[in-house]
């Protein structure tokens, strides 16, 4: 009996991701499809609901609009800064960094610099972005007790932790 995805499980997935404009924006490696715990947030929204269901075996194409993926962007979350407040750091178009905003802690870019200003954008690289995604399903099994205690895949019984 082969199983099929549902919450829970342990699955892995060889996949590759595309904007709406077919530039390829990520993809698994040969030999090492990605393996997760299905149903616990690891996926974005719309690839976790197409997978629900599927079988080892299944190869399927979809199209995740942003709201399913991550989100749409927001201006609000663009804000130019003093630069004094870098102090000494150096800082350069396309940094990223975690900071501390009226959102709680948040990655941002800087997208922007002049002598007095540094505008960053907190917008995840991806919101406002369509997603198309070709999937191919490798592996659907029952988690071990361990694997759901740690919220994580031990992939062929080993057990990395990062
Ligand atoms: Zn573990």
């Amino acid at each position: 009996m082969s199983q099929t995805i549902s919450q829970d499980k342990v699955v892995g997935i060889h996949y590759t991701v595309k904007s709406a404009e077919g530039q390829v924006l990520d993809q698994s490696q040969e030999g090492q499809p990605l393996h997760f715990i299905f149903g616990r947030g690891m996926l974005i929204k719309g690839l976790e609901n197409a997978l629900e269901g599927k079988a080892v075996g299944d190869k399927f194409v979809t199209d995740v609009a942003p709201a399913d993926a991550y989100g749409e962007r927001h201006d609000g979350l663009i804000q130019t800064v003093p630069r004094h407040l870098f102090g000494d750091n150096e800082v350069a178009v396309g940094m990223q960094f975690r900071a501390s905003t009226s959102a709680g802690e948040q990655s941002v870019m800087i997208i922007d610099v002049n002598d007095n200003e540094v505008t960053v954008d907190g917008n995840h690289p991806l919101a406002g972005v369509a997603l198309n995604f070709d999937v191919e399903v490798v592996e659907v099994r029952d988690a071990d007790p361990s694997e759901l205690d740690h919220g994580h895949v031990h992939v062929d019984g080993h057990h990395h932790h990062e």
